[in-house]
């Protein structure tokens, strides 16, 4: 098969359209670049940190980001969270370490273990056994409130995340199922329902690629990437949802873009609509972050999770 545009050989094919590598490579770049301006993502007055892990979204999600922050002159720079999953997270924050050694990016990496005491591994056993918590619920919320703390101590105005179109449809689907429309309010390319100087505003250049042009994307770059999932993902729900997602996809190709155009036209009204019924914000009175009770999230979990009790 010939690219729809010059005479080589095509790598890609999707909904009547073929590229070759050269194209394939200028189509992402150019779409997430017009992802970034059509959202507003990043302005010029920002400074940027791009959570990564080392993983194919991450990195590709932190290269394109740098192509815009060099062109721009934005600062920028990458975050990465160690959760402690071993056999998992040492290959990837491996491979992240080889990338910014080789485009000259300034990272930094903060672990579980430093933060909250134990590793991901360790709590592992106790939260399914004790609290009936799946490894996916607990990793969540300790490393969203390590990104966005780490971020913001950092000096960053946005948080860059690896989400891609396939990540998207997943949380939509989920929360749908799952009857929890609040939650889908705070998707978008700029994610959150919440205002406050503490919260630093998450943003997804990614958001209409897939997850299939986002592998093809590092293999055609040449990134040193580890493919391999998390050992933790099948317990995860959002394993299932992705299979049935996929499985839709292949018999209806286009169904994911569906979902997530129909999605973007409502979500202004669910921001609407969330955003006037929010509470005002109390303040966590263990770590002084916002919250919608007395202890975060995070306090709470590590207080299950991590103090021995004697
Ligand atoms: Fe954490 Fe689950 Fe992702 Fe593994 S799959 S890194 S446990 S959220």
């Amino acid at each position: 098969m010939q690219c729809d545009q010059c005479e080589e050989r095509a790598v890609y094919n999707e909904l009547g359209k073929t590229y070759c590598k050269n194209h394939f490579l200028s189509y992402f770049e150019k779409k997430v670049e017009k992802t970034i301006k059509k959202y507003s993502l990043i302005q010029k007055n920002d400074k940027v940190c791009v959570a990564t892990s080392g993983g194919k979204d991450s990195l590709a999600a932190l290269y394109t980001t740098m192509l815009y922050c060099n062109e721009y002159k934005i600062p920028f720079f990458a975050l990465a969270i160690d959760e402690g999953i071993a056999a998992y997270r040492d290959h990837t924050l491996k491979d992240l370490k080889t990338f910014c050694d080789k485009y000259n990016i300034q990272f930094r990496v903060i672990s579980f273990k430093k933060a909250f005491g134990k590793t991901l591994d360790e709590v592992q056993n106790k939260a399914i056994t004790v609290l009936n918590k799946k490894p996916c619920t607990v990793c969540g919320i300790f490393r969203r409130t390590l990104l966005n703390r780490s971020a913001r101590e950092l000096g960053a105005t946005k948080l860059v995340t690896g989400h891609n179109l396939d990540d998207e449809s997943q949380s939509f689907l989920m929360n749908l199922l799952k009857g929890n429309m609040r939650h889908n309010a705070a998707l978008g390319p700029v994610s959150g329902l919440s205002e406050n100087e503490k919260f630093i505003t998450r943003v997804k250049p990614l958001y209409h690629m897939t997850e299939r042009e986002t592998r093809l994307f590092c293999v055609l770059r040449k990134f040193e990437v580890n493919f391999n999932e998390c050992p933790n993902i099948h317990l995860s729900f959002r394993a299932n949802v992705r299979d049935v997602l996929n499985e839709i996809e292949n018999k209806s190709p286009g169904a994911k873009h569906g979902m997530i155009n129909a999605f973007l036209e409502i979500l202004p009204e669910l921001k609407k609509k969330y955003r006037e019924e929010r509470k005002e914000f109390q303040y966590c009175k263990k770590c002084n972050d916002p919250c919608a009770g007395d202890i975060c999230n995070a306090c709470k979990q590590e207080a299950e999770l991590c103090k021995e009790v004697v």
